[in-house]
């Protein structure tokens, strides 16, 4: 058994798509980034890239290539994906946390899971999605940005 962790940021400023775990959420604002900026998403990509000691998301997808415009971070996680089962590696869970202030999106939470489930070809009791407010403190209690960070343990066949 391996273990990795990520942690992601993006600014949220007005008039941007809103993603988060692969899921549009209707918001007056979205996150900031080259590609389409899913914190959710990057966060579990860096988790399980640290557990299989493959660097992390900035070496695999630079914000300086044009492939990765506003790319979407569904099909870099396959990517991901891929990878691992290259290096003979499978997910055991993964548990995840979004800090967000506004909006509330817990009711999104389950078709996240769904989404992300499907992707990484885990059963839904593998995957934990949380969500937290910062008690209105720092970036993102200020509605400037949001975070998320995420463990994942993965298993060696080899
Ligand atoms: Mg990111």
């Amino acid at each position: 058994m391996r273990i990795g962790f990520g942690y992601d940021v993006h600014r949220l400023e007005p008039g941007r798509p809103f993603v988060v775990g692969g899921v549009l959420i209707p918001h007056h604002k979205g996150a900031v980034g080259h590609s389409d900026a899913d914190v959710l998403i990057h966060a579990i990509m860096d988790a399980l890239l640290g557990a299989a000691a493959l660097g992390d998301i900035g070496q695999h997808f630079p914000d300086t290539d044009p492939r990765y415009k506003d790319a979407d971070s569904k099909w870099l996680l396959e990517k991901v994906m891929l990878l691992l089962h290259q290096q003979g590696m499978m997910i055991g869970n993964i548990d995840a946390t979004v800090c967000l202030q506004q909006p509330k999106i817990s009711p999104y939470i389950p078709e996240m899971k769904r989404v992300l489930c499907e992707l990484m070809q885990l059963n839904p009791d593998q995957l934990s999605i949380k969500a937290t407010t910062t008690e209105k403190l720092g970036f993102v209690g200020r509605e400037e940005g949001v975070a998320a960070q995420a463990v994942a343990l993965v298993r060696s066949s080899r």
